[in-house]
């Protein structure tokens, strides 16, 4: 299309926020339209004295698009990455340190695995036959197409390494169920894997280490990184590089229609925005109805994603009333153990800036609610800490109220991607790319914040404009 004079941004997360700013670094004239808040899902708070992320903690450091961001906000050299990088998993009602040696959940090494006793004996002989099986009718290796992770991995591994180990970790990180998630669109390693032309997906992982160890990349490398301060620190940082852009907060698009001359906006306070091209970067769930009578296909498909809600409780606690978090990130809680709590973060452990010598007090995130587990959902707030206390007294052992509390409620946040996800996103995609509408944010290829900003960069790319960056994304 030709290159537009005028953008409408609708939502100011991080999607919008970043498509924003690099149209504006393109020298085009921008209108953010936010109902909330700017920032979106990304929520940094004072907690306990310190700047605590309610939501993201950490973005993956192995794919460049937010490092490469960080690296153009002048943010690189105030990047920190985890102090700690194992986990604990909570199984039979005990913390246990998590296997190491796993690609995404799935082990690499049995006779490790069975050391560590986080499965039975039968357990790892099931896994072991994916050694010897062929590989099933169903299989992406036979059929080339996606599949649900669960029903692929319990094929492959049995039902207990699936359910002890991998389903926390990766239903864990999406709030989902890997019964009915996408494996090419949520975890397009083991995607790769299931691809690889051998049936083993334990052979197969480990060949992707071994070529990871002969490229020459470091096993200790880090894997994740934030910026000191905490996320609200790209939004900040984003907000004061584009001063020029209309940033118009407090009232939501309630219609988007395509005109002549580009698009038409119509905002919940009864204004209207007529712009050359729109990025629209709303969850899945918004996204789909705005653009259901502009263009149908597209709104169906996008109406059509699931997703999930939490809640996140982040508490502070005197550190002698706290069992110990030290030498571990987090725990992991699997769907078996019947509690409310998900996984704990455990932040003071996890990240070093958090630590408060003096004080020596503890701070855990810790997350309630997944797809098929809505009960904190109906309890008030008092009811959902007295809930999670109870948890957290069963898993790390509390014996003191904590001395501050926050709670955030993230209802209908993390959309699921189902199998064929990749395939219908790229039909819209290709829909749309004959319209001034671009789509960005967590509907398209990825929950995660180097996903969200890559799909912007994406976005103001179709649109036809380019940007000034001071590194390229290979390197
Ligand atoms: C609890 C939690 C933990 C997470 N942890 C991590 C992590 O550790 N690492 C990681 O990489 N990622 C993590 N994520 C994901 C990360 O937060 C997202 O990738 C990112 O914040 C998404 O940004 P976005 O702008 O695409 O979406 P959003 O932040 O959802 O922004 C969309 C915006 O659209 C606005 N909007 C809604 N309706 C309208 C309307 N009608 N008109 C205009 N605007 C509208 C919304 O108010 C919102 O501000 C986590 C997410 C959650 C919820």
């Amino acid at each position: 299309m030709t290159r537009p004079d005028h953008v409408v941004v609708l939502g100011g997360g991080l999607s919008g926020l970043v498509a924003a700013y690099r149209l504006s670094q393109g020298g085009v004239h921008v209108t953010v339209i936010e109902p909330h808040r700017l920032g979106g899902k990304l929520q940094t708070s004072v907690v306990a004295g310190r700047p605590v992320d309610e939501t993201a903690d950490a973005f993956l450091l192995r794919v460049p698009w937010a490092l490469a961001l960080c690296h153009d906000l002048e943010l690189d050299g105030e990047l920190i990455s985890p102090a700690e990088r194992t986990a604990h998993l909570f199984l039979d009602g005990a913390r246990r340190a998590m296997p190491g040696g796993h690609v995404m959940g799935v082990p690499t090494d049995l006779d490790a695995l069975a050391a560590t006793g986080a499965v039975s004996a039968a357990a790892i002989d099931r896994a072991r036959a994916d050694l010897i099986a062929p590989a099933d009718p169903h299989d992406p290796y036979v059929t080339g197409d996606d599949v649900a992770i669960g029903p692929y991995l319990r094929r492959r591994l049995g039902d207990e390494v699936v359910d002890r180990l991998i389903d926390p970790l990766l239903g864990g990180i999406n709030a989902g169920d890997t019964t009915t998630m996408s494996l090419a669109a949520v975890v397009p390693q083991l995607d790769a894997a299931a691809r690889s032309g051998d049936p083993s997906l334990i052979r197969s992982c480990l060949a992707q280490r071994e070529r990871a160890a002969a490229s020459g990349a470091s096993p200790d490398a880090p894997i994740f990184a934030t910026p000191i301060g905490g996320m609200a620190r790209i939004i900040d940082l984003l907000l004061a590089l584009m001063p020029g852009v209309d940033i118009r907060v407090g009232h939501g698009a309630d219609a988007i229609e395509r005109t002549p001359a580009g698009v038409r906006v119509t905002v919940a306070d009864g204004s209207v925005v007529e712009a050359d091209a729109a990025i629209v970067t709303t969850p899945a769930h918004v996204a789909g109805p705005l653009l259901a009578s502009a263009l149908p296909t597209v709104g169906a498909a996008l109406t059509a994603i699931d997703h999930s809600s939490i809640a996140m409780l982040t508490m502070a606690f005197d550190g002698e009333s706290i069992g110990d978090t030290a030498g571990a990130s987090g725990c992991l809680v699997p769907r078996g153990e019947g509690t409310l709590v998900t996984a704990i973060s455990y932040a003071t452990s996890k990240w070093a800036q958090l630590r408060d010598p003096e004080r020596g007090d503890v701070i855990l995130r810790t997350s309630v609610g997944r797809t098929g587990d809505l009960r904190f959902a109906d309890l008030d707030d008092a009811a959902l800490t007295e809930r999670v206390l109870a948890d957290l007294d069963q898993i790390v052992g509390v014996s003191a109220a904590p001395t501050e509390v926050r709670i955030g409620r993230w209802d209908r946040s993390f959309p699921q991607y189902a199998p064929g996800h990749l395939d219908r996103i790229a039909a819209v995609q290709q829909e749309l790319a004959a319209t001034p509408i671009a789509l960005a944010g967590m509907a398209v290829n990825g929950v995660g914040i180097p996903a969200c900003v890559r799909s912007a960069e994406d976005a103001v790319a179709r649109l036809g404009v380019t940007w000034p960056t001071r590194r390229s994304l290979s390197t």
